[in-house]
């Protein structure tokens, strides 16, 4: 069974956020300074999907990362369950 790292899938998870949060943190202030990083962390965290979190079995990106769990998510171009390492 080929599987998916859950290294990456967390790193692009907690990337995803913590540039959220800087983008919304400038929104709210009013301010730049913390959005240009928190795009910077967004682009990133598209970076690591776009080639780290390939699906397994046809190399589409079309899968969801997860924290938790595994085998409860469908690529939704070849319709295999992904399964994570750990
Ligand atoms: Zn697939």
């Amino acid at each position: 069974m080929r599987k998916m790292s859950r290294k990456w899938a967390r790193i692009s998870i907690a990337l995803m956020t913590a540039g959220l949060l800087l983008a919304f943190a400038g929104v709210m202030a009013e301010t730049y300074i913390p959005i240009v990083p928190g795009f910077a962390l967004l682009l990133a965290a598209v970076v690591v999907k776009l080639t780290r979190l390939r699906c397994p079995y046809c190399t589409a990106f079309t899968t969801t990362p997860q924290w938790f769990g595994t085998g409860n998510k469908k690529c939704r171009k070849c319709k295999q369950l992904i399964y994570y390492d750990y």
